[in-house]
């Protein structure tokens, strides 16, 4: 279920398993993606896909008030290109890897699970029977059954690609994050945080987004958009022409599904994007195969394993126990940092980027082993400011 991201990068390894999979999206699988998606350069590099970059900058820096002196900026420099999907090859290339399978345009309204198959009832009234369905229809999927664990927080951002009055990023940069809080009153400073996200796109044109980590309840746009503008007024930079807006809301902090039952999922609908940094793409691209792999081991043992035990298989190698431990402990991080200030935000991530880069980059995608990950949390409590510290140890209570 699903054409996004999630579900192309699973069909396409469900379908080189040789299986025999019939694909449901209410939109057509061509049909543009709204978002645009965001990467470091690297994760695609190990996956042999960094031709599907549209744009790649290597100079990558981010502003927390500390760092290399420039013209006035302090500046940490991440010394790691960063690179921007061209959504409509990245879209094509992974259903071209579908292998010519066609997606049936239909909403799932209800599945029931039985004993050896699952029913799939659309809205258009045809019922699809199938041994083992993988929702990959996004974060807000009514289907996947997970706990209730307080409030979501969501990560909240809006963004404009246009052109300026003047560059509202240097020449051929790409900024992570821009903590820079000149531009707000006392008043603002005492709000949730919220950052820059930009970049030269070339030709004149840029892209910038005013971005809140994650915060429950979320940021309203109003407010970022009035940020935004604000920060750029702050600077004598007015938007001159508007190419795209970007509105963007998403959970950071889905609790995991309950990975016994009988509905298997993917994505944003399996709570794989990652608690601290937000992204997913990269994830799907290596989880899948594996996924795949072990789901076409299910269906072809003898004797049948019924609906229910395909999927309690697919989610243990989805959400093994190693997987588990490390989403638990980005959520203890998220956390502790929803408590902190504007102030502590930027002292905290300015700490985290000197931590030495494969450690810090392993952290935001999500591919350092678990004991590498408690070294890495234990080091960045080690070299972190006393208030820092007394932050991540959850001793700083904020007013907010
Ligand atoms: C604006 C924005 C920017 C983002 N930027 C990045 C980024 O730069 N990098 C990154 O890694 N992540 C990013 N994310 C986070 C995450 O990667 C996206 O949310 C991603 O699109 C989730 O992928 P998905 O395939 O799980 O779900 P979706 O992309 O939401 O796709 C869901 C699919 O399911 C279909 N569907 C829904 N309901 C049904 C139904 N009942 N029956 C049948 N089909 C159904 C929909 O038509 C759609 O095809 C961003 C998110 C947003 C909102």
């Amino acid at each position: 279920m699903g054409a996004g991201p999630a579900a192309l990068c699973l069909t396409a390894e469900l379908v080189e398993q040789g299986l025999d999979v019939k694909a449901l999206a209410s939109k057509s699988p061509l049909h543009p993606w709204p978002n645009t998606y965001g990467i470091w350069a690297s994760e695609l590099e190990s996956l042999n896909m960094q031709s599907l970059l549209k744009y790649r900058w290597k100079d990558t820096v981010s502003f927390f008030g500390n760092g290399v002196e420039t013209q006035g900026d302090k500046y940490t420099n991440h010394c790691l290109d960063y690179g921007l999907f061209n959504s409509i090859d990245f879209q094509k290339a992974l259903y071209e890897r579908c292998n010519g399978l066609s997606w049936e345009i239909e909403t799932v309204e209800k599945i029931d699970f039985r004993e050896t198959d699952t029913l799939v009832s659309c809205s258009s009234g045809e019922k699809y029977i199938a041994r083992v369905v993988i929702d990959a229809s996004g974060h807000s999927t009514p289907f996947v059954r997970r706990p209730v664990q307080g409030a979501i927080a969501k990560q909240a951002a809006y963004g404009v690609v246009g052109k300026f009055s003047a560059p509202p990023v240097d020449k051929d940069r790409f900024v992570l994050m821009d903590f820079r809080p000149d531009h707000l009153t006392k008043k603002e400073l005492s709000q949730p945080p919220s950052f820059l996200y930009a970049m030269d796109l070339g030709d004149g044109s840029y892209f910038v987004e005013e971005t809140s980590l994650a915060c429950a309840p979320p940021l309203s746009f109003d407010l970022l958009k009035s940020r935004l503008n604000s920060r750029l007024s702050h600077k004598g930079i007015h938007i001159n022409e508007i190419f795209h807006e970007e509105y963007c809301l998403f959970p950071m902090n889905l609790p995991l599904p309950y990975r016994d039952q009988p509905l298997l999922a993917f994505g944003g609908s399996a709570s794989m994007v990652h608690p601290a940094s937000g992204y997913l793409v990269g994830s799907l691209l290596r989880r899948a195969p594996a996924l795949a792999e072990d789901i076409a081991k299910s269906i072809n043992l003898t004797p049948l394993l019924s609906t229910s035990q395909i999927a309690k298989r697919g989610w243990k190698t989805l959400w093994n126990p190693e997987l588990v431990q490390r989403h638990r402990l980005y959520h203890f991080g998220l956390q502790r940092l929803m408590s902190f200030d504007e102030s502590l935000l930027r002292n905290f991530f300015e700490t985290f980027f000197k931590l030495p880069r494969y450690d810090w980059y392993g952290y935001l995608t999500n591919t350092l082993p678990l004991p590498r990950l408690f070294i890495v949390m234990l080091k960045l409590f080690s070299i972190a400011p006393f208030k820092v510290r007394l932050g991540m140890m959850g001793l700083i209570i904020n007013k907010r």
